[in-house]
Protein backbone atom coordinates (compact mmCIF):
# COMPACT_ATOMS: atom_id res chain seq x y z
CA UNK A 1 0.00 0.00 0.00
CA UNK A 2 1.26 3.86 -0.92
CA UNK A 3 1.94 5.11 2.46
CA UNK A 4 0.80 8.80 1.59
CA UNK A 5 -0.76 10.36 4.93
CA UNK A 6 1.08 13.28 5.85
CA UNK A 7 -1.43 14.16 9.34
CA UNK A 8 0.78 11.53 11.05
CA UNK A 9 1.71 12.68 14.43
CA UNK A 10 5.32 12.65 15.54
CA UNK A 11 6.72 8.69 16.08
CA UNK A 12 9.65 6.82 16.15
CA UNK A 13 12.44 8.86 13.80
CA UNK A 14 14.13 5.26 13.06
CA UNK A 15 13.18 3.71 10.14
CA UNK A 16 13.77 -0.34 10.07
CA UNK A 17 13.31 -1.63 6.75
CA UNK A 18 11.39 -5.04 7.11
CA UNK A 19 11.17 -6.51 4.08
CA UNK A 20 9.91 -3.92 1.58
CA UNK A 21 7.64 -2.29 4.63
CA UNK A 22 9.12 0.19 6.35
CA UNK A 23 8.68 0.95 9.96
CA UNK A 24 9.30 3.59 11.60
CA UNK A 25 11.06 6.71 10.03
CA UNK A 26 7.62 8.62 9.75
CA UNK A 27 6.79 6.13 7.73
CA UNK A 28 2.47 5.37 8.14
CA UNK A 29 1.63 2.91 10.92
CA UNK A 30 2.46 -0.66 9.56
CA UNK A 31 -0.69 -2.94 10.20
CA UNK A 32 0.12 -6.58 10.99
CA UNK A 33 -1.20 -9.99 12.09
CA UNK A 34 -0.08 -13.40 13.04
CA UNK A 35 -1.53 -16.94 11.71
CA UNK A 36 -3.06 -19.56 13.79
CA UNK A 37 -1.86 -22.55 11.74
CA UNK A 38 0.59 -25.27 12.43
CA UNK A 39 3.17 -23.67 10.20
CA UNK A 40 4.47 -26.92 9.40
CA UNK A 41 1.54 -27.32 7.30
CA UNK A 42 2.15 -25.71 4.75
CA UNK A 43 -0.65 -25.74 2.73
CA UNK A 44 -2.68 -24.40 5.43
CA UNK A 45 -0.30 -21.21 6.24
CA UNK A 46 0.19 -20.14 3.02
CA UNK A 47 -3.82 -20.16 2.61
CA UNK A 48 -4.26 -18.19 5.48
CA UNK A 49 -1.03 -15.44 4.81
CA UNK A 50 -2.67 -15.05 1.79
CA UNK A 51 -5.78 -14.07 3.45
CA UNK A 52 -4.39 -11.94 5.60
CA UNK A 53 -2.11 -10.07 3.20
CA UNK A 54 -5.12 -9.35 0.46
CA UNK A 55 -7.44 -8.30 3.52
CA UNK A 56 -4.35 -5.99 4.22
CA UNK A 57 -1.95 -7.18 6.82
CA UNK A 58 1.40 -5.38 5.72
CA UNK A 59 3.57 -7.69 8.03
CA UNK A 60 2.37 -11.16 8.35
CA UNK A 61 4.15 -13.07 11.68
CA UNK A 62 3.91 -17.07 12.00
CA UNK A 63 5.28 -19.64 14.81
CA UNK A 64 8.42 -21.23 14.27
CA UNK A 65 8.05 -23.43 16.97
CA UNK A 66 9.39 -27.17 15.96
CA UNK A 67 12.03 -28.78 13.17
CA UNK A 68 9.06 -29.46 10.59
CA UNK A 69 7.92 -25.33 10.95
CA UNK A 70 11.18 -24.18 10.18
CA UNK A 71 11.98 -26.09 7.28
CA UNK A 72 8.67 -25.47 6.19
CA UNK A 73 9.34 -21.48 5.82
CA UNK A 74 11.22 -21.83 2.74
CA UNK A 75 8.16 -23.39 1.01
CA UNK A 76 5.61 -21.44 2.64
CA UNK A 77 8.12 -18.16 1.20
CA UNK A 78 8.13 -19.59 -1.93
CA UNK A 79 4.05 -20.40 -2.55
CA UNK A 80 3.28 -17.07 -1.44
CA UNK A 81 5.80 -15.79 -4.23
CA UNK A 82 4.03 -17.77 -6.81
CA UNK A 83 1.01 -16.37 -5.84
CA UNK A 84 2.07 -12.77 -5.79
CA UNK A 85 2.00 -12.38 -2.31
CA UNK A 86 5.00 -10.60 -1.19
CA UNK A 87 3.91 -9.65 2.68
CA UNK A 88 6.84 -9.91 4.83
CA UNK A 89 7.22 -13.04 6.89
CA UNK A 90 8.40 -12.74 10.50
CA UNK A 91 8.91 -15.59 12.50
CA UNK A 92 7.87 -16.16 16.35
CA UNK A 93 10.46 -17.59 18.39
CA UNK A 94 10.35 -19.30 21.90
CA UNK A 95 13.26 -21.76 23.73
CA UNK A 96 14.59 -23.50 20.50
CA UNK A 97 14.89 -20.41 18.27
CA UNK A 98 18.89 -20.03 18.66
CA UNK A 99 18.81 -23.71 17.43
CA UNK A 100 16.26 -23.39 14.55
CA UNK A 101 17.71 -20.49 13.37
CA UNK A 102 21.16 -22.29 13.17
CA UNK A 103 20.04 -25.81 11.59
CA UNK A 104 17.85 -24.54 9.17
CA UNK A 105 19.53 -21.20 7.66
CA UNK A 106 16.94 -21.57 4.32
CA UNK A 107 14.47 -20.37 7.20
CA UNK A 108 16.48 -17.75 8.77
CA UNK A 109 17.34 -16.30 5.17
CA UNK A 110 13.19 -16.41 4.08
CA UNK A 111 12.25 -14.88 7.09
CA UNK A 112 12.06 -10.92 6.50
CA UNK A 113 12.55 -10.33 10.44
CA UNK A 114 12.85 -12.27 13.48
CA UNK A 115 10.51 -11.96 17.21
CA UNK A 116 12.53 -13.01 20.09
CA UNK A 117 10.59 -12.80 23.61
CA UNK A 118 13.60 -12.12 26.35
CA UNK A 119 11.18 -14.31 28.45
CA UNK A 120 11.03 -17.18 26.80
CA UNK A 121 14.75 -17.19 25.06
CA UNK A 122 16.56 -19.66 27.87
CA UNK A 123 17.01 -19.86 31.74
CA UNK A 124 19.84 -18.51 33.37
CA UNK A 125 23.30 -18.15 31.81
CA UNK A 126 21.67 -20.22 28.70
CA UNK A 127 19.66 -17.38 28.27
CA UNK A 128 22.32 -14.98 26.82
CA UNK A 129 24.30 -17.39 25.08
CA UNK A 130 20.58 -18.29 23.53
CA UNK A 131 20.10 -14.63 22.84
CA UNK A 132 23.13 -14.06 21.05
CA UNK A 133 23.01 -17.01 18.78
CA UNK A 134 19.68 -15.76 17.47
CA UNK A 135 21.05 -12.14 17.07
CA UNK A 136 24.22 -13.31 15.85
CA UNK A 137 22.31 -15.22 13.06
CA UNK A 138 20.20 -11.89 12.26
CA UNK A 139 22.80 -10.25 11.59
CA UNK A 140 24.87 -12.85 9.28
CA UNK A 141 21.19 -12.59 7.56
CA UNK A 142 20.98 -8.78 7.54
CA UNK A 143 17.66 -9.52 9.41
CA UNK A 144 16.03 -6.58 11.81
CA UNK A 145 14.51 -8.44 15.32
CA UNK A 146 11.39 -7.75 17.26
CA UNK A 147 12.27 -8.01 21.00
CA UNK A 148 8.91 -8.32 22.35
CA UNK A 149 8.30 -8.77 25.75
CA UNK A 150 5.12 -10.17 26.81
CA UNK A 151 3.51 -9.63 30.36
CA UNK A 152 2.41 -13.20 30.28
CA UNK A 153 6.14 -14.15 29.80
CA UNK A 154 8.45 -11.58 31.50
CA UNK A 155 11.61 -12.58 32.89
CA UNK A 156 10.69 -14.30 36.25
CA UNK A 157 14.39 -13.30 37.39
CA UNK A 158 14.52 -10.06 36.46
CA UNK A 159 10.61 -9.39 37.80
CA UNK A 160 12.10 -11.15 41.43
CA UNK A 161 15.33 -9.27 41.67
CA UNK A 162 13.40 -5.69 41.04
CA UNK A 163 11.02 -6.80 43.03
CA UNK A 164 13.58 -7.74 45.83
CA UNK A 165 15.26 -4.17 45.20
CA UNK A 166 12.39 -2.17 45.59
CA UNK A 167 11.12 -4.03 48.77
CA UNK A 168 14.79 -3.13 50.34
CA UNK A 169 13.79 0.95 49.56
CA UNK A 170 13.49 3.29 52.34
CA UNK A 171 9.70 3.74 50.28
CA UNK A 172 8.96 0.80 47.99
CA UNK A 173 7.09 1.44 45.27
CA UNK A 174 3.81 0.00 44.38
CA UNK A 175 4.45 -3.62 43.05
CA UNK A 176 2.30 -2.42 39.64
CA UNK A 177 5.10 0.23 39.16
CA UNK A 178 7.73 -2.45 39.67
CA UNK A 179 6.42 -4.69 37.13
CA UNK A 180 6.37 -2.02 34.58
CA UNK A 181 9.89 -1.12 35.13
CA UNK A 182 10.63 -4.69 34.66
CA UNK A 183 8.87 -4.95 31.59
CA UNK A 184 10.78 -1.47 30.22
CA UNK A 185 14.17 -2.88 31.71
CA UNK A 186 13.67 -6.14 29.97
CA UNK A 187 12.97 -4.44 26.25
CA UNK A 188 15.65 -1.66 26.97
CA UNK A 189 18.04 -4.25 28.22
CA UNK A 190 17.56 -6.89 25.46
CA UNK A 191 18.31 -4.21 22.95
CA UNK A 192 21.42 -3.23 24.33
CA UNK A 193 22.95 -6.57 24.26
CA UNK A 194 21.54 -6.81 20.76
CA UNK A 195 23.30 -3.73 19.91
CA UNK A 196 26.79 -5.07 21.73
CA UNK A 197 26.38 -8.52 19.78
CA UNK A 198 26.47 -6.17 16.26
CA UNK A 199 22.83 -5.97 15.82
CA UNK A 200 22.36 -1.99 14.15
CA UNK A 201 20.06 0.43 16.07
CA UNK A 202 17.94 0.56 13.20
CA UNK A 203 17.08 -3.42 13.10
CA UNK A 204 15.16 -3.44 16.36
CA UNK A 205 11.79 -3.18 17.26
CA UNK A 206 10.18 -3.30 20.72
CA UNK A 207 7.14 -4.04 22.08
CA UNK A 208 6.17 -4.38 25.77
CA UNK A 209 2.30 -6.00 25.49
CA UNK A 210 -0.10 -6.17 28.46
CA UNK A 211 -3.57 -7.20 28.80
CA UNK A 212 -4.52 -4.60 30.51
CA UNK A 213 -5.52 -1.37 29.09
CA UNK A 214 -4.15 1.27 31.66
CA UNK A 215 -1.48 -0.79 32.34
CA UNK A 216 -0.42 -1.11 28.49
CA UNK A 217 -1.03 2.22 28.14
CA UNK A 218 1.66 3.52 31.01
CA UNK A 219 3.99 1.27 30.54
CA UNK A 220 4.07 2.37 26.50
CA UNK A 221 4.64 5.78 27.56
CA UNK A 222 7.52 5.35 29.92
CA UNK A 223 9.13 3.21 27.37
CA UNK A 224 8.69 5.69 24.31
CA UNK A 225 10.26 8.62 26.50
CA UNK A 226 13.46 6.56 27.34
CA UNK A 227 14.23 5.42 23.65
CA UNK A 228 13.60 5.88 20.16
CA UNK A 229 13.46 2.27 18.60
CA UNK A 230 10.14 2.35 16.24
CA UNK A 231 7.30 0.85 19.25
CA UNK A 232 5.16 -2.53 18.20
CA UNK A 233 1.69 -1.72 19.90
CA UNK A 234 -0.51 -4.35 20.66
CA UNK A 235 -2.90 -5.62 23.70
CA UNK A 236 -1.85 -9.15 24.52
CA UNK A 237 -4.84 -11.03 25.06
CA UNK A 238 -7.14 -8.79 24.03
CA UNK A 239 -10.23 -11.36 23.96
CA UNK A 240 -13.05 -12.31 21.45
CA UNK A 241 -15.72 -10.22 19.98
CA UNK A 242 -16.87 -6.96 21.03
CA UNK A 243 -14.74 -6.84 23.84
CA UNK A 244 -11.50 -7.57 22.49
CA UNK A 245 -12.53 -4.89 19.87
CA UNK A 246 -13.06 -2.20 22.53
CA UNK A 247 -10.38 -3.26 24.37
CA UNK A 248 -7.52 -2.77 21.56
CA UNK A 249 -9.03 0.08 20.66
CA UNK A 250 -9.05 1.58 23.80
CA UNK A 251 -5.84 1.03 24.55
CA UNK A 252 -4.28 1.35 21.72
CA UNK A 253 -6.55 5.06 20.20
CA UNK A 254 -4.66 7.09 23.57
CA UNK A 255 -1.16 5.64 22.66
CA UNK A 256 -1.49 6.74 18.64
CA UNK A 257 -3.04 9.97 19.69
CA UNK A 258 0.23 10.78 21.45
CA UNK A 259 2.40 10.08 19.10
CA UNK A 260 3.53 6.47 20.15
CA UNK A 261 3.58 3.33 18.35
CA UNK A 262 4.41 2.63 14.38
CA UNK A 263 3.47 -0.79 13.94
CA UNK A 264 -0.30 -2.31 15.43
CA UNK A 265 -1.04 -5.60 15.93
CA UNK A 266 -4.86 -6.43 17.30
CA UNK A 267 -5.07 -9.67 19.02
CA UNK A 268 -8.26 -10.91 18.87
CA UNK A 269 -9.46 -14.55 19.64
CA UNK A 270 -11.23 -15.45 16.29
CA UNK A 271 -15.30 -16.52 17.02
CA UNK A 272 -15.20 -20.03 16.56
CA UNK A 273 -15.43 -20.25 12.49
CA UNK A 274 -14.61 -17.03 12.58
CA UNK A 275 -12.22 -15.82 10.28
CA UNK A 276 -8.36 -14.84 11.32
CA UNK A 277 -8.75 -11.54 8.96
CA UNK A 278 -10.77 -10.26 11.50
CA UNK A 279 -7.85 -8.85 12.94
CA UNK A 280 -6.52 -7.04 10.28
CA UNK A 281 -9.88 -5.20 9.51
CA UNK A 282 -9.89 -3.66 13.45
CA UNK A 283 -6.82 -2.82 13.22
CA UNK A 284 -7.28 -1.08 9.91
CA UNK A 285 -10.48 0.72 10.85
CA UNK A 286 -8.56 1.94 14.65
CA UNK A 287 -6.00 4.22 12.05
CA UNK A 288 -9.06 5.13 9.84
CA UNK A 289 -11.51 5.98 12.34
CA UNK A 290 -8.64 7.86 13.66
CA UNK A 291 -7.84 9.81 10.21
CA UNK A 292 -4.17 7.86 10.50
CA UNK A 293 -4.76 6.19 7.12
CA UNK A 294 -7.12 5.21 5.01
CA UNK A 295 -7.42 1.92 4.17
CA UNK A 296 -11.41 1.28 2.53
CA UNK A 297 -14.12 3.87 1.64
CA UNK A 298 -15.96 4.70 4.89
CA UNK A 299 -19.40 3.69 5.01
CA UNK A 300 -21.62 5.91 7.43
CA UNK A 301 -24.54 5.22 8.24
CA UNK A 302 -27.25 6.47 10.99
CA UNK A 303 -27.99 3.92 13.62
CA UNK A 304 -31.68 3.73 12.88
CA UNK A 305 -34.65 4.40 15.18
CA UNK A 306 -38.53 4.44 15.83
CA UNK A 307 -38.99 6.60 11.75
CA UNK A 308 -36.83 3.38 10.18
CA UNK A 309 -39.72 1.27 8.42
CA UNK A 310 -38.28 -1.94 8.28
CA UNK A 311 -33.93 -3.54 8.24
CA UNK A 312 -34.04 -2.50 5.04
CA UNK A 313 -31.45 -0.03 5.55
CA UNK A 314 -29.55 -2.12 7.62
CA UNK A 315 -29.08 -4.32 4.88
CA UNK A 316 -27.99 -1.67 2.52
CA UNK A 317 -25.83 -0.49 4.71
CA UNK A 318 -24.23 -3.88 4.99
CA UNK A 319 -24.08 -4.48 1.48
CA UNK A 320 -22.27 -1.47 0.65
CA UNK A 321 -19.84 -2.30 3.14
CA UNK A 322 -19.19 -5.47 1.81
CA UNK A 323 -19.05 -4.18 -1.29
CA UNK A 324 -16.72 -1.84 -0.87
CA UNK A 325 -14.39 -4.15 1.55
CA UNK A 326 -14.57 -6.62 -1.47
CA UNK A 327 -13.33 -4.06 -4.33
CA UNK A 328 -10.40 -3.04 -2.57
CA UNK A 329 -7.94 -5.73 -3.87
CA UNK A 330 -8.84 -4.55 -7.51
CA UNK A 331 -9.53 -1.18 -6.89
CA UNK A 332 -6.25 -0.28 -4.43
CA UNK A 333 -3.75 -0.71 -7.76
CA UNK A 334 -6.41 0.64 -10.15
CA UNK A 335 -7.83 3.36 -8.56
CA UNK A 336 -5.26 5.10 -6.49
CA UNK A 337 -7.41 7.78 -3.73
CA UNK A 338 -10.33 5.51 -3.64
CA UNK A 339 -9.99 4.67 -0.17
CA UNK A 340 -10.68 8.34 0.47
CA UNK A 341 -14.59 7.65 -0.95
CA UNK A 342 -17.10 8.41 1.67
CA UNK A 343 -20.86 6.90 1.35
CA UNK A 344 -23.75 7.74 3.20
CA UNK A 345 -26.45 5.70 3.86
CA UNK A 346 -29.51 6.67 6.02
CA UNK A 347 -32.30 6.10 7.42
CA UNK A 348 -34.84 8.72 6.79
CA UNK A 349 -35.07 12.30 6.06
CA UNK A 350 -34.05 13.70 9.42
CA UNK A 351 -30.42 13.77 9.11
CA UNK A 352 -30.33 11.72 5.25
CA UNK A 353 -29.81 14.71 3.37
CA UNK A 354 -27.83 16.42 5.22
CA UNK A 355 -25.19 13.54 6.22
CA UNK A 356 -25.40 12.34 2.01
CA UNK A 357 -24.41 16.01 1.38
CA UNK A 358 -21.01 15.94 3.04
CA UNK A 359 -20.15 12.15 1.87
CA UNK A 360 -18.98 11.58 -1.78
CA UNK A 361 -22.31 9.75 -1.98
CA UNK A 362 -25.53 9.48 0.20
CA UNK A 363 -28.80 7.32 0.32
CA UNK A 364 -31.53 8.16 2.19
CA UNK A 365 -33.83 5.86 2.48
CA UNK A 366 -37.50 6.31 3.28
CA UNK A 367 -38.47 6.13 6.85
CA UNK A 368 -42.14 5.34 8.39
CA UNK A 369 -44.87 7.31 6.72
CA UNK A 370 -42.26 8.84 4.55
CA UNK A 371 -42.54 8.82 0.81
CA UNK A 372 -41.04 5.26 -0.62
CA UNK A 373 -38.66 6.72 -2.70
CA UNK A 374 -34.90 7.61 -2.05
CA UNK A 375 -33.30 10.38 -3.11
CA UNK A 376 -29.37 10.07 -3.88
CA UNK A 377 -26.75 12.86 -3.27
CA UNK A 378 -23.48 12.85 -5.05
CA UNK A 379 -20.99 15.48 -4.38
CA UNK A 380 -23.24 17.31 -2.42
CA UNK A 381 -25.73 17.51 -5.62
CA UNK A 382 -29.53 15.48 -5.76
CA UNK A 383 -28.76 13.99 -8.82
CA UNK A 384 -31.46 10.89 -9.01
CA UNK A 385 -34.50 9.44 -6.65
CA UNK A 386 -34.14 5.57 -6.64
CA UNK A 387 -37.68 3.46 -5.74
CA UNK A 388 -38.95 0.00 -6.32
CA UNK A 389 -37.41 -3.25 -5.44
CA UNK A 390 -33.57 -2.30 -7.58
CA UNK A 391 -32.46 0.44 -4.88
CA UNK A 392 -29.85 -1.93 -3.92
CA UNK A 393 -28.48 -2.68 -6.98
CA UNK A 394 -28.71 0.62 -8.43
CA UNK A 395 -27.04 2.54 -5.69
CA UNK A 396 -23.92 0.27 -5.70
CA UNK A 397 -24.10 1.12 -9.51
CA UNK A 398 -24.16 4.32 -8.91
CA UNK A 399 -20.90 4.16 -6.60
CA UNK A 400 -18.85 2.10 -9.22
CA UNK A 401 -19.59 4.31 -11.82
CA UNK A 402 -18.15 7.43 -9.45
CA UNK A 403 -15.43 5.72 -8.68
CA UNK A 404 -14.49 4.61 -12.11
CA UNK A 405 -15.51 8.60 -13.08
CA UNK A 406 -13.72 10.04 -10.04
CA UNK A 407 -10.27 7.84 -9.51
CA UNK A 408 -9.44 6.29 -12.75
CA UNK A 409 -10.46 4.78 -16.45
CA UNK A 410 -12.07 1.03 -16.77
CA UNK A 411 -14.70 -1.22 -15.56
CA UNK A 412 -14.69 -1.64 -11.63
CA UNK A 413 -17.80 -3.53 -10.88
S1 LIG B 1 -31.50 9.57 10.25
FE1 LIG B 1 -33.64 9.13 10.65
S2 LIG B 1 -33.74 6.90 10.91
FE2 LIG B 1 -31.59 7.48 11.12
S3 LIG B 1 -31.38 7.74 13.34
FE3 LIG B 1 -31.80 9.76 12.47
S4 LIG B 1 -34.03 10.02 12.67
FE4 LIG B 1 -33.57 7.81 12.93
Amino acid sequence: MAHTDSRLPRRSCVAIHVGSITVGGGAPIVVQSMTNTDSADVAATVAQIVDLARAGSELVRCTVNTEEAAAAVPAIRERLAAQGVNAPLIGDFHFNGHRLLAKYPACAEALDKYRINPGNVGRGRKKDEQFATIVEIACRHDKPVRIGVNWGSLDQELAARLMDENARLPAPKPATEVMHEAMIHSALDSARRAEEIGLGHDRIILSVKMSGVQDLIAVYRKLAARCDYPLHLGLTEAGMGSKGIVASTAALAVLLQEGIGDTIRVSLTPEPGGSRTQEVVVAQEILQTMGLRSFTPAVVACPGCGRTSSDYFQHLAQDIQTYLRNQMPVWRNRYPGVEELTVAVMGCVVNGPGESKHAHIGISLPGTGEVPVAPVYVDGEKTVTLKGDGIAAEFQRIVADYVIRRYGQGDCR
